[in-house]
């Protein structure tokens, strides 16, 4: 898969409002999920020569399938999964913070290709239309599923929700220890990395901002 596919906007959810057959019961209209470029045998040859090229012999029948399995791992890293970006109106005309704390973050830093995980609190100021819960942890996944840096994957969090939901505001932190710093190089065991994005009312107003990173537990 390459950069280009995803920077072209062919693998970004389509906002859809609330159909007859619930949220989670049809696939994206673009695609979502399925990669352009996505060649698994490719792939599995590359990587046994690349274990093999690190003196990792593959003679056991433990390692045999090694390759095949690397191969199928990434693929899934990098593989978003279909989802509706489920709204609803904000009939009530509610206007505090929605928050979702805590949702797991799993991606792969693009610089070692090695995991990170962590947390994401994700919260917004509803507009015209709320989203369904669980979608906030979808968009979460949605841009964690590929070769990521930390702080992309936040930026890139806030600004589709803020563009697309429309929202007063969109505040994302995410909260993650990366093995690339933690098994290797400095050995940074326990070491998290913290990032945040806000944008709209809770960039602007200090209230908001202050509340927003007080429900979060991260200290502003
Ligand atoms: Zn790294």
């Amino acid at each position: 898969m390459t950069r280009d596919a995803w920077s072209s906007g062919a693998m970004t959810p389509d906002l859809i409002p609330e159909g007859p057959d619930g949220p989670d019961s049809a696939e994206g209209p673009d695609g979502l999920g399925s990669p352009s470029v996505l060649d698994l045998a490719a792939a599995e040859l590359a990587a046994g020569q690349f274990l093999q090229a690190l003196g990792v012999s593959l003679d056991s029948e433990s390692l045999r399938g090694t390759p095949g399995r690397m191969a199928r791992a990434y693929a899934e890293l990098f593989t978003p999964r279909p989802f509706n970006m489920t709204t609803f109106p904000n009939d009530e005309g509610y206007d505090e913070l929605v928050l979702a704390r805590a949702i797991p973050v799993r991606s792969v830093c693009e610089h070692h290709l090695l995991p990170f995980t962590g947390v994401a609190h994700v919260g917004y100021l509803p507009g015209d239309r709320i989203l369904g819960l669980s979608k906030l942890a979808r968009v979460v996944e949605h841009f964690s599923r590929r070769p990521q840096v930390q702080e992309r994957l936040t930026k890139q969090i806030g600004d589709w929700l803020y563009s697309h939901l429309r929202p007063c505001g969109v505040g994302v932190v995410i909260e993650a220890e990366h093995t690339c710093m933690t098994v290797r190089g400095v050995q940074a065991a326990g070491s998290r990395t913290v990032t945040s994005t806000l944008l709209g009312t809770l960039r602007e107003d200090p209230r908001s901002r202050q509340e927003f990173f007080a429900l979060t537990g991260v200290s502003a």
